[in-house]
């Protein structure tokens, strides 16, 4: 692994952590329940910490009623728990103080819950490095050459070089300025997000479900998640690219912008309209959106399949790394992706977006 900086130095530790397999199309449950396997077995087999509070949609119209059964019949398929569909008063038990009198039902999945980034990004070194692998930090990728015995040569930072068979482009918000010098597009919109923290007047007997108002193909909405017991962290999440201009991610704004501060906290304020909340901007951070189709690019290119394309996570991409950088994995030791085979789907140069 070639780090310009060190382990985590990107999108991956300033994410809210959650995972979970609340999707509304089959496709994305897929990697969603695949990735959560991931996690599962980063607990019992490494000692990750795993925060499982539970995950819950609001559901406020028929629309995503509709979707919200589609994805329990998906999550049925592929032979996992699935997640309920409940009642708002019992969305009211699990999240006491939640509004619910416009809410029609929540799909809420009791097995979901969070991770931390980086103690995620070091369990995977860990592995990786257990198996012969190594890390150079402090390592920037700044050309490619072609090599002699071995296929590419990467020039690195300090001059030196790194030869290699192939060349796995997983750069994060840089990854579309690392595809222009490895010749493989990796089109990004970067997108600007903000987190706040918010301070309960009491503390919580018990850890309480994360709260997701977003639902895909609506607006960006709130969601907020429990980080300690008297703490809660939370933002305003979508999907898709509002439209802005793409973020440098070494130049991007790092403090809360007022506007939204005060945006997210009305909002999660009126969702959880409990006497005596504090509120305190937390950070800002890069969604490193896939700017074909706004869904990730994985796989190999076809004109050259020795360099392959792992980005464009978006928000998403702490738990769709874990799937999907093994389906990388697989591309490059099988020629196919396994653990998600339909991540076919996410090749970099596929026509119009995802098919
Ligand atoms: C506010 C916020 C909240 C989020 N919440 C969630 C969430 O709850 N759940 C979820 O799943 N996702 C979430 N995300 C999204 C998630 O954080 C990202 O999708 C994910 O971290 C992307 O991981 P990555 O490994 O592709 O990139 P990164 O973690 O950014 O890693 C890229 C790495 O590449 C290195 N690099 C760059 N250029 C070079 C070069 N030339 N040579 C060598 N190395 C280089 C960088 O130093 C960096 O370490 C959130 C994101 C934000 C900003």
């Amino acid at each position: 692994v070639l780090e310009r900086s060190h382990v985590s130095a990107g999108s991956s530790a300033l994410s809210a952590g959650v995972y979970n397999v609340n999707a509304t199309d089959p496709f994305h449950v897929e990697i969603r329940v695949r990735s959560r396997e991931i996690v599962d077995a980063l607990e019992r087999d490494h000692g990750l910490h795993v925060s499982r509070n539970g995950h819950m949609r609001l559901g406020r119209s028929e629309r995503h009623l509709e979707l919200f059964e589609g994805a329990v019949a998906m999550q049925q398929e592929l032979g996992i728990e699935p997640s309920a569909i409940i009642h708002p008063a019992e969305a009211r038990r699990l999240v006491p103080g939640l509004r619910v009198d416009d809410v029609i039902a929540a799909l809420y999945n009791r097995l979901d819950g969070h991770i931390d980034g980086p103690l995620t990004c070091g369990v995977l070194l860990d592995i990786a490095r257990s198996h012969g692998g190594e890390l150079r930090s402090q390592t920037a990728v700044t050309r490619l050459e072609s090599g002699k015995d071995r296929r590419h040569r990467l020039v690195v930072g300090d001059g030196g070089h790194v030869d290699a068979d192939v060349v796995v482009n997983a750069a994060g918000p840089w990854a579309e300025r690392v595809g222009e010098l490895l010749g493989a597009p990796l089109p990004l919109t970067n997108e600007l997000h903000e987190m706040l923290r918010v301070r309960l007047p009491e503390p919580l007997a018990r850890a309480v479900p994360m709260v997701q108002e977003y639902i895909p193909g609506d607006d960006k909405a709130i969601y907020f998640r429990q980080d300690d017991p008297q703490h809660l962290i939370g933002g305003l999440h979508t999907y898709e690219a509002s439209g802005a201009a793409s973020e440098d991610p070494d130049t991007f704004r790092r403090s809360v912008s007022e506007d939204s501060f005060l945006t997210a906290a009305q909002r999660i304020g009126a969702r959880l309209p409990v006497a005596g909340l504090g509120f305190a901007p937390l950070l800002t951070g890069l969604y490193p959106i896939g700017a074909l189709d706004g869904n990730p690019m994985v796989g190999p290119y076809r004109h050259d399949p020795t360099i392959v394309a792992a980005g464009g996570f978006g928000g998403v991409g702490l738990c769709y790394g874990l799937s999907l950088g093994r389906c990388v994995a697989e591309w490059v030791v099988h020629g196919e992706p396994r653990t998600v085979p339909a991540a076919s789907r996410l090749l970099p140069d596929r026509p119009g977006g995802v098919t």
